[in-house]
Parts: C-alpha cells; sequence; structure tokens
C-alpha cells in the first residue's frame, strides 16, 4: 500500500484526537464551513489513523495495517484484522465504531442483473444503494444521507425529511459490502441515491477523496458522478476542490416559475446563478455537464418547454439526460408515454441538444430512489 503518511515530520508534534466534540456518544467535529464531519473508524483519514493509533500507545506502522485491513481488503468486522492487536482494536473501535451495515435485503433483476440492496446502520437507519453492470465496467448508486430535506414533490426520498447525514464511513461502507457480496470490482460511482450530497458536504467530499486515494479502492475521479439539486455554493465550493468528478444538475423545468412548483430548492437559488455556477465549475475541470430532466406528463414535457431548455443551456458542453417520471404514490405524477418521450428527445435534438434517455435499470425491481426504502419502513411501523 503506498499511503504517505509523512510519519517523521509527524513524530513531531503531538496527536490530536480526531472528532473531539463528542456529542451523544458519536464523535463529531464541525468543520471550518459549518458543515459537521461524523466520525466511525473507516471515516478516519490516514493521517487521523495514525493519530488515533499513537494516542493509544501503539506505533504508526499498525495504522497503515488498519487502513489496509479496512480500504484494501475491506474487511467485514475487526475480528477479520488479524495482525492487529485486539487490545489496540477495541480502544479504537471504542471510539470510533466499525462501521457493519446488515444487509436486510437484496433484489436482483431478471433483466438486467441490477441488484438493489437495503442495508440497515447500527442505529436503526436504513439505507438503499444500487449496484449497475455495464459494458464498461460495475457501477454503484450510493445514498449520503438517511432521508433528505429538499423536499422535491416528485421524489420518495424526500417524504419523510432528514434524518440525518450518513459519515464517509458510512457512505464507503455501502461500496465494501456490495463488492464483497458480489465478488466485482466497483469502476464507477454515482452519488444519486438518497439524499442531496451538497447538503452533506464535508462527509461526501472526504468519501471521495478517499475512495480515489491512495490506498483505497483507487476509484478515478472521472468515474465519480455527482448529481445535485443546485445549491449553489456548494457548486461553487466542489470547484475549488479541483477534482475531476462529473456534475449532474437536476433541471427538471426549463425556467425557475415551473422549477419552484416541483423542487423547493429553486426559491433559493435561481438558474440564473446556478448555469453560471455550473458553467464556472465546467471551466475548471472540463468535464461535460449532464442535466437530469424527468419527464411529468403535463407538467414539464411541453413543446416550449423543450425550446426553454435549449435556450437555457445551449452551447454548453452538456448532456440532458431523460427519465420518465417513476410514479411515487404520495406525488400524484404521471410519466408521459413512450411516444411523447421520444418525441421530447427529438425536438431537443432538433435544437442542437445532446439527449439521452435513461437506461431504466432494474426496472422490474423496486424504482425510483427512495421507495424500498420507503416501503421499508413503512413496513416496520406497520408492526
Ligand atoms: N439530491 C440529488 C441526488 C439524488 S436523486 C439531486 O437532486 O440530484 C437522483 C436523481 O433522481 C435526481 O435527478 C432526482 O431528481 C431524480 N428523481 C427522484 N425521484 C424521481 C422519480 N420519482 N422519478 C424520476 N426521477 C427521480
Amino acid at each position: 500500500m503506498s499511503v504517505g503518511t509523512g510519519q517523521d515530520e509527524k513524530e513531531m508534534r503531538p496527536a490530536a484526537e480526531p472528532g473531539l466534540n463528542d456529542a451523544a456518544g458519536r464523535r463529531e467535529r464541525e468543520d471550518r464551513d459549518g458543515s459537521v464531519i461524523r466520525y466511525d473508524l473507516q471515516s478516519l483519514t490516514i493521517d487521523e489513523l495514525t493519530d488515533a493509533v499513537r494516542l493509544a500507545g501503539e506505533k504508526p506502522f499498525r495504522a497503515k495495517q488498519i487502513y489496509q485491513w479496512l480500504h484494501e481488503k475491506i474487511v467485514a468486522g475487526p475480528e477479520e484484522m488479524t495482525n492487529v492487536p485486539k487490545k489496540l482494536i477495541d480502544a479504537l473501535t471504542e471510539k470510533y465504531p466499525f462501521v457493519s451495515p446488515e444487509i436486510r435485503t437484496v433484489q436482483v433483476s431478471k433483466i438486467d442483473g441490477t441488484r438493489k440492496y437495503l442495508f440497515r446502520f447500527a442505529d436503526d437507519c436504513y439505507v438503499e444503494s444500487v449496484y449497475m453492470v455495464y459494458q464498461h465496467g460495475h457501477s454503484v448508486c450510493i445514498s449520503t444521507q438517511n432521508g433528505c430535506r429538499m423536499g422535491c414533490r416528485f421524489c420518495a426520498s424526500t417524504i419523510g425529511g432528514l434524518t440525518r447525514n450518513l459519515s464517509a464511513g458510512e457512505m464507503l461502507a455501502q461500496v465494501y459490502a456490495i463488492q464483497r457480496e458480489t465478488g466485482e470490482r466497483v469502476s464507477n460511482i454515482v452519488l444519486m441515491g438518497t439524499g442531496e450530497p451538497l447538503d452533506n458536504y464535508a462527509n461526501v467530499v472526504r468519501f471521495i477523496r478517499m475512495i480515489t486515494g491512495p490506498g483505497g479502492l483507487n476509484i478515478s475521479e472521472r468515474n465519480i458522478t455527482l448529481s445535485t439539486c443546485g445549491i449553489v455554493p456548494g457548486i461553487l465550493k466542489l470547484r475549488d476542490e479541483k477534482l475531476m468528478i462529473n456534475l449532474a444538475l437536476s433541471l427538471h423545468a426549463p425556467n425557475d416559475q415551473m422549477r419552484r412548483e416541483i423542487m423547493p430548492i429553486a426559491r433559493r437559488y435561481s438558474l440564473s446563478e446556478i448555469i453560471p455556477a455550473l458553467k464556472s465549475y465546467y471551466s475548471v475541470n472540463r468535464r461535460r455537464l449532464t442535466f437530469e430532466y424527468s419527464l411529468i406528463h403535463g407538467v414539464n414535457d411541453s413543446d416550449d418547454a423543450a425550446r426553454q431548455i435549449a435556450s437555457l443551456i445551449g452551447g454548453m458542453n452538456a448532456l440532458v439526460n431523460l427519465i420518465p417520471v417513476n410514479p411515487v404514490r404520495e406525488a400524484g405524477f404521471k410519466a408521459p408515454d413512450r411516444t411523447h418521450v421520444l418525441n421530447f428527445k427529438k425536438k431537443l435534438e432538433n435544437y442542437g441538444i445532446h439527449v439521452t434517455i435513461r437506461r431504466e435499470m432494474g426496472r422490474d425491481i423496486d424504482g425510483a430512489c427512495g421507495q424500498l426504502r420507503k416501503r421499508c419502513s413503512e413496513m416496520e411501523t406497520d408492526r
């Protein structure tokens, strides 16, 4: 493993304890920007782990060993770290819990092999992830929050609001558990499961740095896509991280008025702020942008909507990904029929826009984001 710990330098200064504020049994620390970093064993960077190991009175090389077990060999439990003294593991896991999600259900699509996982974390928090097999590799769609507070009207994930942010370790654990269960190497990650990634900024960026960094799964930044509903300060901050990750914007409406009706966040940030923020993000990493557009019958699928989309994003290096809306019981929205979806695509193409229709993966298992998690929590409450 090639983890640069800068050990000599570190010997010189006293070790600091990561996550000093231990609120309600969980270790958390407020970042400079006010976002809260959640600490568990898998969330610790190699430097933080080295500090924690030294505070426990052990030699720094133990940190390298542990990091390798956690992030390269992706062990399922602390007892699998066989060359590390049990005393050290106990001391560490007492402060930093070992994240070990239980797989509650796996639904496997008979059509395309998509696997949808429902995980349960220690505090009874349910999290969904999806594994998809493509020609170019294996992709995992992870959740970044338990629930969501963005309130998009067509989305099942937001119905119960936000319960809590997930830690970087909990995001890693979704990928690791799937890789262990399938025995396949994951090559792509999309942050498009439950939650708004930019509403959990510090933990999400920590996750991206750990999964792409040395000593981990070494996934290429170019193979990661983050989807946001359009939190402008988050987009600009992400630009300054200078990551090569792909950005997707959930557009869903071509003007602010229509957008505000289906996406409450549009009341906070207008398209006149979002589009320049995206252009600025693009000017730094030059990765093609994606605009996600859930087509809702009679709401955002008119010819005029197509024209407005074209004038909004024309000239940008961008792709529009059309998603026939997945009906959520509470919302009462319907997808247009297939012919209408194809017509809408054609209209956009006639304006010179690149368009794809999202391949519906795992149509025979649970559809839209949040539906499995929601159904399961309904079952739990019904009991
Ligand atoms: N919060 C982030 C990522 C999570 S959702 C975001 O807003 O981008 C991933 C994508 O699925 C988003 O584009 C979201 O708007 C879309 N989505 C959610 N519910 C949907 C539904 N019922 N049908 C179609 N797309 C949906």
